[in-house]
């Protein structure tokens, strides 16, 4: 099995990458490096089975092989990293997928693509249903992420419609764990940075807002599920288990044994008062449901920030990913 894993390098692709590798299937990874970094695949790269084309999706797709099965996981994810790249970040969502449509068509190819929870904006509904149609906003700051993930859903359903594709649709839930970029901007990794330097917390708000967190290796099981499943239609991939921000500092803050400060600082414009999914859908479909409880993925995830920012402190040795990130 030939596999493409667009975004292959980033923190999500490159998990999955790993997960398919170890499956025994053949990875083709493509990556710009925009988001991505060579430290997130350093692990594998010499893994005869996996192969990384550097290359920008915008200027079209790379010479390809005939693939079985494509994952589409390019994108910015987080919001400064969307709305610094806001037209890059529409256009990957929107005409990367039409091509890569395309050459799903040409090989007879699974297409499975990263959508988002944001589809549901600053939800009205509470948890969110794949069936809930969303509050989202055309033009606001997290349009070009919204809305081009919104759009790329709809796209997935008429090329179903028209060329029978096989469409897989995962809504990514906030999700963490080893290999996030520590200056991507998301809360994880900016609270456990801060507190593993000793600086401030950064709070926006009043922290009362609330997100669900899923650890990285559940996610990677769902997405590895739903591709082998035959459910064509969007399903919901994240941890019901619903924390305000607050709370997730005080965590970070006691398993990183910091005493760090907490600052609050202004909520930046439309930012989702809460979030949770609703996974019945994935539990009925895959068999599914998330095994890591936060304390545990963020004991994982902070240990491996240390490795990242302070190397090895017992052997005073970095990782081969820690050394590759540091070079680059
Ligand atoms: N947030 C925060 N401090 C930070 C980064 C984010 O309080 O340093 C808040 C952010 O305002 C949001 C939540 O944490 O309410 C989750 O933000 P993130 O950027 O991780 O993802 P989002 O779910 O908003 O896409």
């Amino acid at each position: 099995m030939t596999t493409l894993v667009t975004g292959g390098a980033g923190f999500v692709g490159s998990h999955l990458c790993e997960r398919l590798l170890d499956a025994g299937e053949t990875v083709i990874a493509v990556d710009n490096m925009v988001t991505g970094s060579r430290a997130n695949v350093a692990d594998f790269l010499g893994n005869p089975r996996f192969s990384l084309i550097q290359h920008d999706l915008l200027q079209g797709l790379p010479e390809l092989p005939k693939v079985d099965r494509i994952f589409h996981m390019a994108s910015p994810a987080s919001p400064p990293a969307y709305q610094r790249h806001a037209i890059a970040t529409l256009r990957v969502n929107a005409e990367t997928t039409r091509q890569l449509l395309d050459i799903a068509v040409r090989d007879g190819a699974r297409l499975l693509f990263s959508s988002t929870s944001e589809v549901y904006g600053d939800p009205l509904d509470h948890p969110q249903r794949e069936d809930y149609r969303g509050h989202v906003s055309s033009t606001g700051p997290r349009s070009m992420y919204d809305e081009s993930k919104r759009y790329a859903e709809a796209l997935m359903m008429a090329y179903h419609d028209a060329h029978g594709v096989e469409t897989r649709i995962v809504r990514i839930f906030n999700t963490y764990g080893p290999r996030m970029d520590p200056g991507d901007g998301r809360v994880v990794s900016n609270f456990v940075v801060q507190a593993l330097r000793g600086e401030a917390l950064t709070i926006y708000g009043d922290g009362s807002q609330t997100r669900s967190f899923q650890y990285i290796d559940d996610l990677i099981e769902g997405i590895f599920r739903l591709m082998n499943s035959d459910h064509h239609l969007p399903v919901n991939i994240g941890n019901p288990n619903e924390f305000t921000v607050l709370e997730l500092a005080e965590k970070v803050l006691r398993i990183a044994e910091s005493t760090s400060e907490v600052h609050f600082l202004p909520l930046p414009p439309d930012d989702p008062v809460r979030r949770r999914p609703d996974i019945t859908l994935a539990r009925d479909l895959l068999d599914w449901q998330p095994e890591i409880p936060l304390e545990e993925g963020l004991e994982r995830t902070v240990e491996a920030f240390r490795q990242v920012l302070f190397g090895d402190q017992r052997t005073g040795r970095q990782s081969p990913a820690a050394q590759s990130r540091a070079i680059s």
